[in-house]
């Protein structure tokens, strides 16, 4: 052990050299075999052979269970196999392949990793730990994670999985989550990466120890009699296990209210909803959403911007909650229908406008107007960069790229349009849908 390792089981130094050696081989051994095959490892658990691999799947697995980040790495590493193709990619395309995923910050950093890569080191990623900590948004964890498991490094790591697994291993009474708590945990990591039986399998080490923390000592139930080091578990010996780790109590999410507009033009069969893009660098950066703002003046400034273009609430849909960490919204969507809206039968000639009102004396036919500049303008009052048109089974796809909230209010809409009669005229067919006004066709 080296010396800036503190003693971690205590003891003569030959006893603590036996103990750790043999904690570090029940560890190895267990995960010799139990290792989960996930598209991010190679032969016998190991990290992917190429370090771009291991960089991608270890920022979607940042805060996100491992069966669910499967489908977005595949499809990432199909859309982007090398670095720097992801360096090449644009924005708005990183971005919705991430969606879904959550914690969007992780897909910006993980793009400007990649311009950063290609930039400074030839578009190969460096294995150096002070040029992998200068790349954007990678920390200590990517930096330990990185160097052990695609550089085979001796290097520590500590995620919320290490760091349940060492609080319960060793009985920390400290909360890991203040800045001494932090220290005290790296330290430990330290020694034990260092260690000779870990410091010979450096990305065993790393993976069994997360792979543990994820599989077998969980949050909550962890599975102790199916634990490969429970013979040496100071929280099992003392019964300790429910109460470790410590964790200071967090502060519950602030209550905010938001309110959205859900305004879709067309026909039934191709209706369109119009989104806008939020600005880069904020909550949800750079993703698209249905117009809506937040706050205690969001009715307010909604219905104003809504006046601008013509538009009038209609129906209010039941409150959405969404919580993140650190918010709890109450989102209304009221459904938009144009002031001047008239129901007119398909046989009638006439054309839509760039938001959607029919007009029975123009002789085109009802195309799809580009967003119309007056329109963009005004979506900028409420803060968005930019505006669309979208089906709403684009919207909704994969590469729609709307936030996870906007793709409630645009579930919750339409589902609500699908069950609303649609609007007939006396004697006519199928009517034709204005803003606000009768089912999509499409199905998903
Ligand atoms: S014995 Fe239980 S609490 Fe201790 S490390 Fe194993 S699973 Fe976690």
């Amino acid at each position: 052990m080296t010396d800036h390792s503190p003693a971690v089981v205590g003891g003569s130094e030959a006893a603590e050299s036996s103990a750790v050696a043999e904690l570090q081989a029940q560890l190895l051994g267990w995960y010799a075999t139990a290792w989960r095959r996930l598209p991010w490892r190679g032969a016998g658990g190991s990290g992917a052979a190429d370090p771009y691999a291991v960089l991608v799947s270890e920022c979607m697995l940042q805060l996100t269970r491992a069966a669910a980040v499967v489908d977005y790495y595949q499809r990432w590493m199909l859309r982007w196999p090398t670095l720097v193709a992801l360096a090449n990619a644009t924005e708005a395309d990183v971005l919705a392949q991430w969606t879904g995923l959550g914690y969007y910050n992780r897909a910006r950093n993980l793009h400007a990793t990649a311009k950063a890569v290609v930039a400074r080191h030839g578009g190969v990623l460096p294995s150096e730990p002070a040029a992998l900590a200068a790349l954007p948004g990678v920390g200590p964890y990517t930096v330990g994670a990185l160097r052990s498991i695609a550089f085979a490094q001796a290097a520590a790591l500590v995620d919320g999985n290490v760091a349940r697994v060492y609080c319960r291993l060793f009985a920390r009474t400290d909360d890991w989550s203040t800045a001494g708590g932090k220290k005290g945990l790296w330290q430990l990591a330290e020694a034990l990466a260092h260690a000779p039986v870990a410091g010979q399998q450096p990305s065993a080490w790393s993976q069994a120890l997360m792979e543990l923390g994820a599989t077998v000592c969980r949050p909550r139930a962890p599975s102790c009699e199916m634990c490969p080091v429970a013979g040496a578990c100071r929280a099992l010996a003392s019964g300790k296990v429910q109460t470790l780790p410590v964790r200071s109590k967090r502060r519950p999410p602030q209550p905010c209210s938001a309110r959205y507009a859900f305004v879709a033009r067309g026909r039934p069969e191709g209706l369109e909803l119009l989104l806008g893009r939020r600005p880069t660098g904020g909550r949800w950066g750079g993703l698209w959403e249905p117009p809506g703002t937040e706050g205690a003046t969001a009715s307010a400034r909604l219905v104003a911007w809504m006046d601008d273009v013509g538009l009038t609430a209609g129906e209010t849909l039941a409150p959405l909650v969404h919580t993140l960490t650190h918010r709890r919204y109450t989102v209304v969507v009221v459904v938009a229908q144009a002031v001047d809206t008239i129901d007119v039968s398909v046989e009638v000639d006439g054309a839509f406008d760039a938001i959607g009102r029919f007009s029975p004396t123009a002789s085109t036919a009802p195309a799809a107007p580009a967003v119309p500049a007056d329109l963009l303008d005004s979506l900028s009052a409420l803060g968005y960069t930019a505006a669309r048109w979208c089906s709403p089974d684009a919207a909704l796809s994969s590469t729609g790229g709307l936030s996870r909230l906007g793709q409630r209010i645009v579930d919750q809409a339409v589902a609500h349009l699908r069950v609303q009669p649609v609007p007939r005229v006396p004697g006519g067919s199928e009517a034709v849908a204005l803003v606000g006004g009768g089912p999509p066709a499409t199905s998903r």
